[in-house]
């Protein structure tokens, strides 16, 4: 039997790695995550063979619980709210590491007879998968808007809380790894360590929400190969490590994009910046508006145009319209280009993965470095609900909270035309110089009906 377990597992890592390989691109990506679907089925059968499996009962309930929270939820949530749903259910994998470490640590008398590698890999399990726990939760609430997107900070005493936690929890896991067998100690880590995820997440600005998910997600992964290696769990430690390595590579590129370093997003230091929403300034700075028929009139003698989708066509879901104006663009000659800033929309990939959607040619997708070389030869820059990633505040401001982070040059372009329903910030929450860029004209509306209007007044050209 523990050769066939054996067996079993190995096929399950190999189905996770294949299914993973899928996932570099949209065209694979959803049979990739069937792919690892399937090995992961494969790894609960394995381990439901484990002899010594007992408690079916409960096993069954919680399979069922499972089952019902999380399927309709994955069914029904929107594609904009993805990242929530991301940072919720990593965080439920942090929380159960967590507990399995406890429970462990009950049925092992405080790690009392096990090997020193068993304490010390379960105890970082612990610590980690509750910071990733609470962590994650508290950015769940930001990105759902239950608790505010802005960065909340103890302001001096940030830095000496964070360190004071950090240490609290570090000096209870030595204390239980040298002996230390009372049940408060290890429920003490728990806390102190969930208190960390907490004062550590809170502080950071939404802009660097992407950067914090996948960090947390890579946590997760970290913990959980770390209580593999104390169970001597095979599944768990490849599965562990696979998305520790990831989430880790994943935090890397996010910083890089927003050229965010992470110790210091860690620390609190970014995202602290003094955000100044439009609505709620005061200051009422005049715009130039447009019409849809004048936006196809100048498109229409364009030798090449620029979309810039961004979270707001996420919103509208105008991908589909997007293609139909693109194609008649093409069909005038025009050629059509798509500029896609790593952070658009609100999870990684989200841009890409909605164009493909929508079939537009992969080819026609450049990245941001590759792009923002080319918008000095463009003549219209259509920017459709994107507003962070194209604010030149990130270049010229110092002060503002997404200073530093690349953007895509949309005002390098001859024209640029925004469509957005009002002068509302993005994301982050700060106004957009470009708006009131004599080159700019906004296209107020619903980013779909916009689009849609656009394509009526382009064919009747
Ligand atoms: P932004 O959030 O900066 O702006 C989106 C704009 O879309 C808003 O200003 C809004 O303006 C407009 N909008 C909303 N609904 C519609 C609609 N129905 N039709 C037309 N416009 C609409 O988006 P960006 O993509 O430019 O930037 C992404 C931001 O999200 C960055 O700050 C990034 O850091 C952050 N983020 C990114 C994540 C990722 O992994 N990609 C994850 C989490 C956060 P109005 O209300 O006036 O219409």
């Amino acid at each position: 039997m523990t050769t066939f377990i054996a067996v079993l597992y190995i096929i399950s890592f190999a189905l996770f790695i294949y299914g993973l390989m899928g996932l570099t691109g949209p065209r694979t990506a959803v049979r990739g995550n069937w792919i690892a679907a399937v090995g992961m089925g494969i790894a609960v059968i394995a381990t439901l063979l484990t002899p010594g499996m007992s408690n079916w009962l409960l096993i069954a309930l919680g399979v069922a619980i499972g089952v019902v929270v999380g399927v309709p939820s994955a069914r029904k949530v929107k594609m904009t709210a993805m990242p929530q749903m991301v940072a919720l259910f990593n965080g439920v994998g942090g929380g159960a590491v967590a507990l399995i470490a406890w429970v462990e640590f009950r049925t092992t008398d405080g790690y009392a007879h096990e090997p020193a590698y068993v304490a010390i890999a379960s105890l970082f399990a612990a610590i980690v998968g509750s910071i990733s726990f609470w962590g994650s939760n508290i950015a769940f609430g930001k990105l759902q808007e239950l608790i505010s997107g802005r960065p909340i900070t103890l302001g001096k005493l940030q830095q000496p809380v964070n360190a004071l936690v950090l240490v609290a929890a570090v000096v209870l896991a030595v204390v239980i790894a040298t002996g230390g067998d009372a049940e408060l100690l290890m429920i003490g880590l728990l806390v102190a360590a969930g208190v960390l995820g907490v004062v550590v997440v809170l502080p950071i600005g939404g802009a660097d929400m992407p950067v914090v998910i996948s960090l947390l997600n890579a946590l997760t992964g970290l913990s959980a190969a770390a209580m593999g290696l104390a169970l001597d769990n095979t599944a768990l430690i490849v599965a562990g490590m696979i998305v520790g390595a990831s989430g880790s590579i994943l935090t890397n590129l996010m910083a890089k994009a927003m050229n965010r370093s992470i110790p210091a997003i860690v620390a609190g230091g970014f995202g602290g910046g003094t955000a100044v929403a439009s609505s709620g300034s005061g200051e009422v700075r005049p715009v130039r508006s447009t019409s849809a028929s004048d936006t196809a009139i100048q498109m229409a003698y364009a030798n090449k145009v620029v979309v810039v989708p961004g979270y707001g066509m996420a919103v509208a879901q105008a991908q589909h319209v997007v293609r139909e104006m693109a194609k008649l663009l093409e069909a005038k000659g025009i050629t059509v280009a798509y500029a896609i800033h790593p952070v658009a929309g609100r999870m990684p990939g989200h841009m890409n993965v909605l164009l493909a959607e929508a079939d537009v040619p992969y080819e026609q997708l450049k990245e941001m470095d590759e792009i923002n070389s080319e918008f000095a030869q463009t003549d219209v820059a259509l920017v459709i609900g994107a507003n962070d990633v194209t604010n030149p505040a990130a270049e010229t401001d110092p002060g503002s909270p997404i200073y530093g982070m690349p953007i895509l040059k949309v005002n390098h372009s001859r024209s640029v035309i925004v469509l957005k329903r009002s002068m509302s910030s993005g994301f982050a929450g700060i106004d957009n110089e470009l708006f009131y860029d004599a080159k700019t004209s906004m296209l107020f509306g619903d980013a779909k009906s916009s689009v849609g209007e656009i394509v009526e007044e382009l064919k009747a050209l």
